[in-house]
C-alpha cells in the first residue's frame, strides 16, 4: 500500500506560484500584498453530517473547497491559499485521485495553491482552512449593516433543500428539475468574484450555508438591527418557485442550507452600481427587503400581510 507521503505528493502536491514554500516542508511560507489583510477560515464536511458517505468523491473534493470560498468570498476577500486536511478510513487510490481532482480543478478555477495540509487515518472527514487577501479595513463583515440598508440576495435559493429531499426519497421531481436541484446540492458555485465587486458598496455580508432566516440572522444579531423581507421579491430555485404553496418548499427557500449564495446590505443610492457590478460579473440579484431599527425579522407575504417568524412553524427551521 501507497505510503502516506507517496499520496500526498501524488495527489495533492502541485506547484504553488503564489506561496514562497508549498507542501513538503513543516510548514509554508506565504506573504500577503502590502495593504491588504489576510482573511482566514477553515470548514470542516463531516461523513454521515454534511454528506452521504457513498458521495461521488469528485464532487466531494469540488465542495470541500466551495464551501470554503464561499467564505471568503462573503468577506469580500480574493482567495489565494488552502491547506488540506484528511481523515481517511482506507488508502483508496481511485477516491483520493478522483476526490484531489475535483478539489484541484474548483482550487485553479479561482487561482488558489494548495500549499499543506495532513493526512490521516479515520472516520472520513474533510477539513479545508483557506487564506485570501482583502484591501486593508475594506472586508465585509457580518455587524457592518446599517439602518436603512437594503437587503441584496444573489443567485436563486432553495435549490440544494430541494435536491436533497429528493436525494432522501422525500420528494419527488421532474427530471429537469431534480438535475438542476442536485447541481446546487452538489457542485455550488461560490460567489467570489461577486463578492469582490462589492467591497465598496455593501455594508454587510453573508454566505447563505444554513438558510436566509438564520444566516441574515446572524447580520441582524452582530450589527444589532432588524429586518423586513418580501417574499415575492425572493428569488427561488424554479423548483421551489413552482411548488411555493407548500410549506416544504417555503421552508426549503427560507432554512434550506447549502445554497451558497451572498446575502448582503447596501445604502438605497448604490442600487444601480451594485446591479452593474453584478451584471459584470454574470451573477443575478435581487433587492428583498431593508434594514430596520426594530430588532427581529418580520416576513411579508405577497399581499403585504406580516408573517412573524413564530407562525406557522417558522421558528423550527433554525435547528434544521
Ligand atoms: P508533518 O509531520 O510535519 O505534519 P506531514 O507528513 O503531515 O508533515 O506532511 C508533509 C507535508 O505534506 C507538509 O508540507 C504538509 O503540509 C503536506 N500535506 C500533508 N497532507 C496534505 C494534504 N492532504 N494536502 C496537502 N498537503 C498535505
Ligand atoms: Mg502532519
Amino acid at each position: 500500500m501507497a505510503s502516506e507521503f507517496d499520496l500526498i505528493a501524488r495527489h495533492f502536491t502541485r506547484p504553488a506560484p503564489s506561496a514562497r514554500l508549498g507542501v513538503g516542508d513543516d510548514a509554508a511560507l506565504i506573504a500577503p500584498q502590502a495593504g491588504f489583510e489576510l482573511a482566514v477560515s477553515a470548514d470542516m464536511l463531516v461523513a454521515g453530517t454534511h454528506f452521504l458517505p457513498d458521495a461521488d468523491p469528485a464532487l466531494l473534493g469540488h465542495k470541500t473547497l466551495a464551501v470554503n470560498l464561499s467564505d471568503l468570498a462573503a468577506m469580500g476577500a480574493r482567495p489565494r491559499w488552502a491547506l488540506l486536511s484528511l481523515a481517511l478510513p482506507e488508502a483508496d487510490e481511485a477516491w483520493l485521485a478522483s476526490f484531489s481532482q475535483g478539489f484541484l480543478a474548483l482550487a485553479a478555477e479561482h487561482g488558489v495553491d494548495l500549499i499543506g495540509g495532513d493526512t490521516t487515518r479515520g472516520p472520513l472527514n474533510l477539513s479545508v482552512t483557506i487564506m485570501g487577501e482583502v484591501e486593508a479595513g475594506q472586508a465585509l463583515r457580518r455587524d457592518a449593516a446599517q439602518v436603512g440598508d437594503e437587503v441584496w440576495v444573489s443567485g436563486e435559493l432553495g435549490g440544494a433543500a430541494l435536491g436533497l429531499q429528493y436525494l432522501l426519497g422525500e420528494r419527488p421531481l421532474a427530471p429537469a428539475e431534480a438535475a438542476a436541484c442536485l447541481q446546487r446540492l452538489h457542485r455550488p458555485s461560490p460567489r467570489v468574484a461577486l463578492g469582490r465587486s462589492l467591497i465598496g458598496l455593501a455594508h454587510a455580508c453573508i454566505d447563505i450555508s444554513d438558510g436566509l432566516v438564520a444566516d441574515l440572522g446572524h447580520i441582524l444579531e452582530r450589527s444589532h438591527v432588524g429586518a423586513e423581507i418580501r417574499l415575492a421579491d425572493m428569488p427561488l430555485a424554479a423548483a421551489v418557485a413552482s411548488r411555493l404553496s407548500e410549506p416544504r418548499a417555503l421552508r426549503a427557500a427560507l432554512a434550506g442550507g447549502d445554497d451558497y449564495e451572498l446575502c448582503f446590505t447596501a445604502p438605497a443610492v448604490r442600487a444601480d452600481a451594485i446591479r452593474a457590478a453584478a451584471a459584470e460579473v454574470g451573477v443575478p440579484v435581487a433587492r428583498v427587503g431593508r434594514i430596520t431599527a426594530e430588532a427581529g425579522l418580520q416576513l411579508f407575504d405577497a399581499e403585504g400581510r406580516a408573517m412573524p417568524l413564530h407562525a406557522s412553524g417558522f421558528d423550527h427551521f433554525a435547528g434544521r
